[in-house]
Order: C-alpha cells, then structure tokens, then sequence
C-alpha cells in the first residue's frame, strides 16, 4: 500500500494564461542583479545577515492596493505536516512552468535524514527548481528565523530578477513569519503563549496565500499511517546510522550536536538505540523487551507528528487572525481516501486524485491565475 500522495501527475500547461504577457508586466524594473547564482553551491555555511536592499524605486505617493501590486510575487503553500501542500505545489507548477519552489521546512534547509524529514525525492520534483531543500550543513547549527529571513529572501530575489516566480512551501510558520512581516524583530515571538502584541499584516511581497487544510482527525489517521510507511522505506536505517554513537570520527559531532537533533524520530530513537544498538551489538537481551522498546519509540514518533500538526494549525490560525489573506482550501474529503485506500482496490488511488483535482487543485488554479493577472 502506498500512502505517498505522488501517483502520475497531469502536465496541463494553461494555455490561456498568457504567460509572455504576465512575465514582461511582472516586474516594473529591470532586474539589478542577473549574476545571481541559480543553484547555490552545496552546504553552505550559515549566512550573515545583511539588510535587504530596496526593490522598487519610489515614485510618488501611491495607495496601499499599488504598493501592494509594486512588490515582487509571490505564492505561499500553507498547511501542517503531511496536509499535502508538496502535492500541491507540484500540481502547480506543472501547470505554470515559471514557478520555483522555495523550501520553509525548518528541517529540510539541511542535508540528511531525507527519508525522516520527509524531503522530496528528486525524481518526484519532475524537474521543478527546488531551492533550500537540504542545502545546508546541519553540523554548523541551527537556522535563526533571522537567518531563514535572509537566506529565502535572496533566494526570492534571484528567483524574481531571472523573471520567475517563487513559490514558498513548508510547514514552519515561525519562519514563513520572518521571511514575510514588513519589519521583522528578531527578539520577538509572536507565536509564544505569553506574547501580547498582534501579528502584522504588513507584508514584504505582494503575496498570495494557499492553505491546505485537512480536518485534525483525518490528518492523524493519515499521519500514523505515513509513519509506518517511512518506517518501511528505510528510515529506521537511516537513524540507526544518525544516531549510532560509534559512527563519529574525531572531527564529527554526535548527532545531538547538530541542528537535526531535534527532527521528530531522532529523540526517540536514540533512546532506543542507547538501549538496543544498532547492527546487534551487545543489547540483544530479550527480544520481548526489544520489540516493546521499538512499539514505544513508533509510538512517540506519531503522538509528536500529529502534536505537531495540531501546533501548526494553531500558528496558522494565528497568522490568519492577524489579518493574512489565506485562501482555504480543504482537503479533508481526498485524504478520507487516502486512508481508506486497500493495496487490493486498484481504482483507490483514482479516487482519491479525482477528489484532491476536483476539491483542491482546480480551486487553486483559479486562485492562483487571478493573482498573477492581478
Ligand atoms: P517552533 O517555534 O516550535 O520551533 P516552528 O513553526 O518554528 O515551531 P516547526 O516547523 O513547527 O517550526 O517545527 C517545530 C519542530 O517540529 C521541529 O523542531 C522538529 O522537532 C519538528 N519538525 C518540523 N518539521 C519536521 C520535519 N520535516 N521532520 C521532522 N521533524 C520536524
């Protein structure tokens, strides 16, 4: 049974959309910079920060509404963990060529773990630019919101003077909420509990928000089911090998030292693996115990998955109540089928695209080809 959401995709190039048009009227100015690097060399250390410089030449006092429409695009896919938006921005982007994605999942800017973090393999990625998609050496620590900021706002701008259009997609809201707000404070947390001023709605692009949204009890059953499926594909290896303490050579860190230390599957399994060693090394004891041991540890991973979905459909609901224009879009009834997919029932995997293209995809498109008309 495959629960991976990524069955044959449809490559429908909207024709109608009048993309040479859209492109010359995209932006108001000739590029400044046409030697930004495409592909960014890989694991780069962290970035310093620099002020990011001005994008657009003032002309005279303007409404909010073309301020607005002055500002580079840009397409935002929002939605907790698992909901679907890689799915969707692919669905996307094979309909409008021009778009390149750019990663906001805090784990994912590093390399490792692609199978516990759940990075898209790059055959799926048909070829879309990826960017900040494990690019950076976890070993050298963690990202600052600060820091994502900096990094995915260059990779926005050398996205848009090569007259594409960026596409940000991730689940760390934390982060979209850097890169996006007008005037970032670093100190401040606006998703803290005690935090007690408001989210501003003031943006650095003119953006367009998509967010997929699947009801928490369908996403749960769907979520323990995802688990068990990276379990089957590798990802127990793939941690054994992460958090074997015997792995390390002089000049390399323990895995407890590095920014993925804290990707849901590795506190849990190196409680495990403490107990049980990786590759039967002492700790064979019973087995009884073992297989308990393992239960408990599969156990953690999915109650601290769906914890974290729950946690980010609070911080979107947060950033929505701060005045953000997000477009819902509910994808509760395709996932319904999902979960009920049986290997045996070949016509399962329709089903569910049917509904996913019917309820989620085609309102997007709509969505989106009014925004980049606008
Ligand atoms: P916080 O402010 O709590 O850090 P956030 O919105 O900045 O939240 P999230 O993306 O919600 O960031 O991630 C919070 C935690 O969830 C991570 O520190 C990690 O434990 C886990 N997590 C998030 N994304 C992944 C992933 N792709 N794979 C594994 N674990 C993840």
């Amino acid at each position: 049974m495959t629960l991976h959401p990524f069955p044959t995709h449809s490559h429908h190039h909207y024709s109608n959309l009048n993309f040479y048009s859209y492109i010359s009227r995209f932006h108001l100015f000739p590029p400044v910079n046409h030697l930004c690097p495409t592909t960014p060399s890989h694991h780069h250390p962290l970035p310093h920060i620099k002020p990011r410089r001005g994008a657009h030449i003032s002309s005279g006092p303007t409404t909010p509404r073309q301020q607005q429409q002055r500002k580079d695009k840009l397409l935002i896919i929002l939605g907790a963990t698992g909901a679907g938006k890689s799915r969707l921005s692919l669905d996307l982007a094979t309909r409008f060529p021009f778009f390149e994605i750019v990663n906001s999942d805090k784990m994912q800017l590093y390399a490792g773990l692609d199978i516990t973090t759940n990075k898209l393999p790059i055959p799926d990625r048909l070829g879309v630019p990826h960017h900040l998609l494990g690019e950076f050496d976890p070993r050298h620590g963690d990202f600052t919101p600060a820091q994502f900021r900096a990094v995915a706002g260059q990779a926005i701008s050398s996205i848009t003077n090569r007259r594409k259009v960026p596409m940000l997609v991730g689940g760390s809201n934390s982060f979209i909420h850097a890169l996006l707000v007008d005037r970032f404070e670093p100190g401040s947390n606006v998703f803290e509990p005690g935090f007690n001023g408001s989210v501003s709605s003031e943006l650095r692009y003119n953006c367009c928000f998509l967010w997929v949204d699947v009801s928490l009890t369908v996403l749960t059953e769907y979520l323990c089911k995802r688990v068990d499926e990276m379990l089957d594909s590798g990802m127990l290896d793939e941690l054994a090998e992460f958090c074997d303490p015997d792995r390390q050579d002089e000049d390399e860190l323990t895995a407890s030292q590095t920014a993925l230390r804290k990707a849901i599957g590795v506190p849990e399994f190196t409680r495990y693996f403490e107990k049980y060693p990786p590759q039967g090394r002492g700790g064979e004891g019973d087995d009884r115990e073992r297989r308990e041991a393992y239960e408990e540890a599969v156990r953690a991973i999915k109650d601290n998955t769906c914890q974290l979905a729950k946690r980010q459909i609070g911080k979107i609901l947060r950033l929505k109540g701060g005045g953000w224009d997000l477009r819902r879009l509910d994808a509760t009834d395709a996932f319904r089928a999902v979960v009920a997919t049986t290997s045996s029932d070949k016509d399962d995997g329709k089903r569910w695209s049917e509904i996913w293209e019917r309820q989620v995809v085609k309102p997007s498109v709509k969505v989106v080809k009014r925004f980049l008309d606008e």
